[in-house]
């Protein structure tokens, strides 16, 4: 077939759809701008602890290896998440972020102008994004009016050609649980050639049970994604890994590219994985810190979704500050939480927890301004 192209400046056609990349700004450009002394972060759901001292520790420890490359197909992060989990580490894959993760999901598992993927509207902006740059049709079911999942819609988009679907729980933006005895039974209606993908980068935020992990063994058509840039707080390393079906993760290993987890963070995530206590310290916290800012929202008259997650989403009451004015004043007075206008949800923001003193500056602004003090 001839090339469609005549210049050396021209691109695949879903890279062209692409519009360039926004950086919004960085905490020390909000700084500058508004004169502050101090902003506080909300708005990327990272880790209200920060780095574990432990994992700190390993970091300084290893930084005279980073003149050599990781060990290609990371086995010893492999061998501990296996052990960790309980699961044969043939159905292991680790990535630069859950975000390669996803990449690669697409690209693998869908053939372009074939297959489809089907997910949930709105969802982690990632998923269409990577759907696009593989070529793969993206078909989105609407979540319910008060943000539950609609497996009926979601089963009703699915045909033969649907290759991947994607269930986040808890989900994002919203914070909602899909409950496993709905996975399963989602599961269980999928043609033979759908794989369903549950992201669960927030699971640990969530209850016992809410996992599908226990269950796999009666599902082998189910993948399970992870990070640790939650519960682990290394969002900055970038180490994403999933529990897959056999076949697919070890074609995931054949594509991937050979050094994408780089060799402190593969150092980092093997510490983490053994600190037990910052775990458990961070998800105290967290639960400790969702029921009080979902409390003094709601009494502050706001729609909160209940969440198992370490973000809430809300919408300020009608009739005063609305959601873009309440984000704008807060970043003035220092506190970045996240618009979603980019998820279509004009009208509702989202905040994660933060620490206890973080929490209580970010309440006092929101009652301030919405009270008309501020
Ligand atoms: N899935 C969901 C639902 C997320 O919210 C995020 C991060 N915001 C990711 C995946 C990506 O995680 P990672 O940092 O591991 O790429």
């Amino acid at each position: 077939m001839p090339s469609a192209f005549t210049s050396f400046n021209d691109v695949r056609p879903e890279v062209a759809s692409f519009e360039s990349y926004e950086p919004g700004l960085s905490i020390a450009e909000i700084a500058e701008r508004y004169g502050l002394g101090r902003v506080v972060k909300l708005a990327s759901n990272e880790n209200p602890l920060g780095v574990s001292p432990r994992v700190r520790e390993v970091l300084c420890a290893h930084a005279a290896d980073a003149f050599r490359y990781p060990q290609s197909g990371n086995p010893r992060l492999v061998r501990a998440l296996a052990d960790f989990y309980g699961v044969e580490a043939n159905r292991i894959f680790v990535g630069n972020g859950s975000d390669e993760v996803i990449d690669l999901l697409f690209r693998v598992r869908a053939v372009p102008g074939v297959h489809n993927a089907v997910a949930c509207r709105p969802c982690f902006g990632l998923y269409p994004t990577q759907a696009k740059m593989a070529g793969v049709e993206f078909r989105q079911a609407p979540l319910k009016e008060d943000f539950s999942f609609d497996f009926r819609k979601i089963r009703d988009l699915v045909d033969e050609n649907t290759t991947l679907v994607l269930i986040t729980s808890p989900d994002n933006p919203s914070g909602r649980t899909a409950s496993a005895e709905d996975l399963e039974a989602l599961a269980d209606s999928l043609p033979p050639a759908c794989l369903l993908v549950v992201d669960e980068a927030y699971v640990e935020f969530a209850g016992e049970g809410t996992s599908l992990l226990p269950r796999l063994d009666r599902h082998p058509n189910v993948a399970l994604m992870r990070t640790f840039s939650k519960v682990y707080g290394l969002a900055g390393l970038r180490i994403g890994y999933a529990i897959l079906p056999p076949a697919i993760a070890d074609y995931m290993w054949r594509v991937r590219l050979p050094f994408s987890l780089n060799i402190l963070a593969e150092e980092a995530a093997l510490a983490a994985l053994r600190d037990e206590g910052f775990r458990e310290a961070t998800i105290a916290l967290v639960r400790r810190g969702r029921e009080t800012i979902t409390g003094a929202l709601r009494d502050m008259g706001c729609d909160v979704v209940p969440s198992s997650s370490n973000f809430m989403m809300f919408r300020p009451p009608a009739g005063k500050t609305g959601a873009a004015d309440l984000h704008a004043a807060l970043l003035r007075r220092g506190v970045i939480i996240r618009a979603l206008r980019s998820y279509h949800l004009p009208e509702w923001l989202r905040v994660n927890v933060g620490t206890d003193e973080e929490n209580a500056l970010f309440l006092r602004l929101t009652r301030e301004i919405l009270e008309g003090k501020a």
